[in-house]
């Protein structure tokens, strides 16, 4: 893809005779009801318009471990990930497992994802342990989703034989709990994504509060997690705030993405911050804070560059 790109930027470079070439980078995101998608489109406006020499397009994919996968055998140029991804792929840790990516460069952290649980009222689902039994979709394969919900089973001591397991893209999932085919899904996504609205706002479902002490002592054992709060009404029939445990998304990519485009990337992002964080109501109260903070892996020299003279690091 790649290779294909730089071959179409040539190709655009030699039909109009411009004078300098443009990069053509594509940022791997999820799916298209999610909030990686339309913050990678904002990502890729953003730096579009502000005309540094290079084009940005955005990929919809199945997560956070497909993303990282691709740009680790250089599919991808960037990508929306899950902090704790990140952190695993670094360090070769679960799907990682035997595969390090040292070369993984976070350019921003973002905003929090809390892992979403979305169940039929009448299954009484109100604590994690009470998916035993019940039919579930745990995310598909590649998604981020699936790789939080297997770490989470095991600090409950369960296992996928606890229940009836289903693998569907957050695209799939409501549709699914709607029909009454599964009685509840996970998603770990901003908090406001679309997919939760959309089914909160339209069938008789809980989210189901995560927050757990067994959750508490993940979080306290590895640095990429953490508890977000969901403020009373972000969807249908939550009357409360609700706790949620959940990571974080950054936007990642290799160290071998050259120094002056990572720095150009964030650059763009910050000086046009509040056109960034008005794109999604996930974005909405992100702080300078969270640009550095729970990355995961080291930060891209480029993006150090930019974040230093923006007086965040
Ligand atoms: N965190 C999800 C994943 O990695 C994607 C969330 C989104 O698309 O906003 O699978």
């Amino acid at each position: 893809m790649k290779k294909l790109n730089v071959f179409l930027g040539a190709l655009v470079v030699a039909t109009l005779g411009m004078a300098s070439a443009q990069q053509f980078l594509t940022i791997g995101t999820g799916g298209v009801v999610g909030v990686y998608f339309p913050v990678g489109g904002a990502t890729a406006a953003i730096v579009n318009q502000a005309n540094v020499g290079l084009r940005l397009t955005v990929e919809s994919t199945g997560g956070s471990v497909f993303n990282v996968r691709a740009i680790q055998e250089d599919q991808l140029d960037l990508a929306l990930a899950q902090s704790d991804v990140t952190y695993q792929a670094y360090h070769g840790e679960a799907a990682f497992e035997g595969e390090p990516f040292e070369g993984i460069r976070v350019l921003m952290g973002l905003h929090a994802e809390p892992m979403h649980l979305v169940c039929q009222q009448d299954a009484n689902v109100e604590s994690f342990r009470d998916i035993a039994d019940l039919r579930v979709s745990i995310g598909n394969p590649g998604s981020g989703i699936l790789n939080t919900v297997r770490a989470m089973l095991e600090v409950f001591d369960m296992t996928e034989e606890d229940f009836t397991p289903e693998y569907l893209r957050a695209a799939e999932a409501p549709d699914f709990l709607r029909d009454g085919r599964i009685d509840c899904f996970f998603y770990t996504v901003g908090i406001g994504g679309a997919a939760i609205r959309d089914i909160t706002a339209t069938a008789d479902v809980n989210i189901v509060p995560l927050d757990d002490p067994e959750l508490a002592d993940l979080i306290e054992a590895e640095p990429y997690y953490a508890f977000a709060t969901v403020p009373a009404d972000t969807y249908g029939n939550q009357p409360e705030d609700v706790t949620l445990f959940g990571v974080k998304a950054l936007f990642v990519t290799s160290i071998d993405l050259p120094e002056e485009h990572a720095y150009a990337i964030v650059s763009a992002v910050l000086q046009n911050l509040d056109t960034f964080t008005a794109t999604h109501p996930a974005l909405a109260n992100l702080t300078a804070e969270d640009f550095v903070t729970g990355l995961g892996a080291p930060l891209h020299p480029g993006a150090e560059r930019a974040l230093r003279e923006f007086g965040l690091l």
